[in-house]
Order: C-alpha cells, then sequence, then structure tokens
C-alpha cells in the first residue's frame, strides 16, 4: 500500500459508536496503514499519551496553529477543539503510506471539500440505544458529558447518507470485514 495508491481514509460516525474499536481492527488486518494523531484541547484520559493518542494542546497552543494555518481540518466537539494537523498527513503520505483519520462529521466534510479524492466511511450503531450503551460501558465519560455526546449524535446521524460509505457496527467482526473490504478496494489489490 504505497506509491500512488497511497489515499486518505476518513473515518466517522458518532462517539461510542465503535469508531477506535473498529480501526484498531483495520489497523491489525491492513498493517501498512498509518493512524493520524490529532491535535485536541481536551484533558487526556487516563492512560492517554500525548504525541500518542492526541496531540493535548492548550487553547491558546490550538489558536495558535488556527492562526499559523497547521490544520487540514478542525472542529469544536462538546466544548473542546479537535484538529488533524497538515503535517501528519503529510508525514504519511510523503513516505507513501495511507493514511486514516478518525474524526467526528463537522471536520470529515471539511476533508471531503479540501481533499475530494478521500474515502469517507461513516460508522453508524445498529440503533441510537445502543451509543448509550457503548458509551456507558467504556466508561471514560461523565453522564454529563455522554448526555452531551448523545445529543450531538442525533446531528451526526441526521447527515449519514453524505458519506461514500456506510457500515452498521453491530457485529463488530462483520463490520471490520466490511470495513477492510471498503480500504482493500480503494488502495488495490497489493495492499
Ligand atoms: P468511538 O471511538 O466511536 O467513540 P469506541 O471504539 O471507543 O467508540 O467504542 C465504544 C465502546 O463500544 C467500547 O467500549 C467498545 O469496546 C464497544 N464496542 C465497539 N464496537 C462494538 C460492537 N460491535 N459490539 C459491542 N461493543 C462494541
Ligand atoms: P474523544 O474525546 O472521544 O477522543 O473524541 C471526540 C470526537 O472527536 C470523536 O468523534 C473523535 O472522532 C473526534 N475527533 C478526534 N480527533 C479529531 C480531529 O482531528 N478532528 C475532528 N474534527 N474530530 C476529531
Amino acid at each position: 500500500m504505497s506509491g500512488e495508491s497511497a489515499k486518505v481514509f476518513v473515518i466517522t460516525g458518532p462517539s461510542g459508536v465503535g469508531k477506535g474499536t473498529l480501526i484498531k481492527q483495520l489497523l491489525e488486518r491492513v498493517p501498512d496503514l498509518a493512524l493520524s494523531v490529532s491535535a485536541t484541547t481536551r484533558a487526556p484520559r487516563e492512560g492517554e499519551e500525548d504525541g500518542v493518542d492526541y496531540h493535548f494542546l492548550t487553547e491558546d497552543q490550538f489558536q495558535e496553529r488556527i492562526g499559523a494555518k497547521d490544520f487540514l481540518e478542525f472542529a469544536t466537539y462538546s466544548g473542546n477543539h479537535y484538529g488533524t494537523l497538515n503535517s501528519e498527513l503529510d508525514r504519511c503520505l510523503e513516505k507513501g503510506r495511507s493514511v486514516v483519520l478518525e474524526i467526528e462529521v463537522q471536520g470529515a466534510t471539511q476533508v471531503r471539500a479540501a481533499r475530494p479524492d478521500s474515502v469517507q466511511i461513516f460508522i453508524a450503531p445498529p440503533d441510537e440505544s445502543v451509543l448509550r450503551e457503548r458509551l456507558r460501558g467504556r466508561g471514560t465519560d461523565s453522564a454529563e458529558a455522554i448526555d452531551r455526546r448523545l445529543k450531538t449524535a442525533e446531528q451526526e446521524l441526521a447527515q449519514q447518507d453524505d458519506f461514500d460509505h456506510r457500515i452498521v457496527n453491530d457485529d463488530l467482526d462483520q463490520a471490520a470485514e466490511e470495513l477492510e473490504s471498503i480500504v482493500r478496494g480503494a488502495v488495490g489489490p497489493e495492499a
């Protein structure tokens, strides 16, 4: 998966739908893929490492990077800023590696405009109640934060038809299979 076939894959969908879980499986199934590390002003969760899970920035640092036009896209989500740094993308693409962005829906829409050649994949839940169960089960967000994320999810789900591909993450293995097949289909047989 290198050279001219290097692609940008945008994986989006509501919080708790299983994007992170599916991407982890995707990276095991297609090891040549690189994952872009986003910047955020959100506080690190327990176990999260700066430069690995996110580039954790202060509000001032984030605004400075916006001013310097360092972001391919950025958005405010649940009271915090998140963004994809152009340098992250370039770092991967320059090595000829396809790159995966795990981002929310506003950012995905910006990437579609900036890079129409990107492959956009929306991960949907089997139904909305599953999102609450998964967010609760994950145990990383307060009850208030979960409510905020579920409210945003309603708006995000309303946009799912705008994306190139839609995968329902009900059975994890089946969803991972579908994701792998979309990615391999886009990069060609040598992947
Ligand atoms: P996101 O990255 O979209 O916010 P996560 O990958 O963190 O979501 O998944 C949220 C929770 O749901 C995690 O606890 C994860 O283990 C669980 N999960 C993900 N996919 C499935 C699935 N297909 N069936 C059951 N639980 C799942
Ligand atoms: P979390 O706080 O759960 O890590 O992420 C919250 C939301 O922000 C998730 O939907 C996640 O996909 C999204 N997100 C993570 N990084 C980025 C990014 O660089 N840009 C945008 N627009 N969203 C992001």
